[in-house]
């Protein structure tokens, strides 16, 4: 049997002088997570103003993967940038909302991390606390960015816990789990069409699935960072890709 093809939206990096033109890039973490679970993973370039290839892209996609990376930009949901909303990539924006939307229509195969579950939340018309430590003074911290002090991007900080029953807890093994948690935003308004199936501590929403059947995973942790370790966060992308099949 022919292995899936996952498609996963790139990210803009502005030219470097004497170094770099401007160029699309990826998180190889990312590329080797789908590649363990037996998926062809294929990265897409930012091409927001040519509909027309990147509908010829999706259609050779078995299933849509969206990584972590910078903020959404709050116009997609509605809001004014405050100043603690952080770096943003609007091509990359633009790319991933036309891709979950045909995803969402099609039923194709979704699987969303950090950046992703918030960019699915917003696609599907929800929107995103632009920071979490602001706008939620009861909230845990969820912001543990590597530093060259602490490079580990596999730092348990907090619990989940996870509805009974959902696809999540059926995958993970169980109701409760702790996660790495590398981010400084977080889904606000719930988009109609998903349910909140895992919540830190703190209730801010750590994981989402759709409402109708579609096989659509979203988490705010980074799996990729866990799954060579870890059978529940492997299953994460070994259903993800078996799904796509
Ligand atoms: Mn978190």
């Amino acid at each position: 049997m022919a292995r899936p093809v996952i498609g996963v939206a790139t990210q803009t990096i502005e030219a470097v002088p004497g170094e770099l033109p401007p160029c699309w890039i990826m998180g190889q973490r990312y590329v080797h997570a789908l590649r363990h679970a037996g998926a062809v993973p294929w990265l897409i370039p930012l091409l927001p103003d040519d509909l027309e290839t990147l509908r010829e892209i999706y259609s050779r996609l078995d299933g849509v993967f969206l990584t972590g990376g910078v903020d959404v930009d709050p116009k997609n949901y509605g809001e004014q940038t405050a100043e603690y909303c952080g770096k943003t990539d609007p091509a990359r924006d633009a790319v991933e909302i036309q891709l979950i939307r045909w995803a969402k229509e099609d039923k194709k195969p979704l699987f969303a991390v950090c950046r992703g579950i918030q960019i699915v939340n917003v696609a599907l018309g929800g929107s995103l606390y632009q920071d979490v430590t602001k706008q939620v003074p009861t909230a845990l911290r969820h912001d543990y960015f590597p530093t060259a002090d602490q490079p580990a991007r596999d730092y348990l900080a907090h619990a989940i816990d996870i509805t009974n029953s959902s696809r999540l807890a059926e995958l993970l093994g169980g109701t409760w789990v702790k996660v790495n948690s590398m981010h400084h935003q977080a889904i606000k308004q719930l988009a109609s069409g998903l349910i909140a199936t895992a919540r830190a501590p703190d209730g801010i929403i750590e994981g989402v699935e759709s409402s109708n059947g579609q096989y659509l995973v979203a988490v705010q942790w980074h799996p990729e960072e866990l799954e060579d370790r870890d059978a529940g966060m492997r299953r994460l992308f070994t259903s993800f890709v078996e799904a796509a099949c």
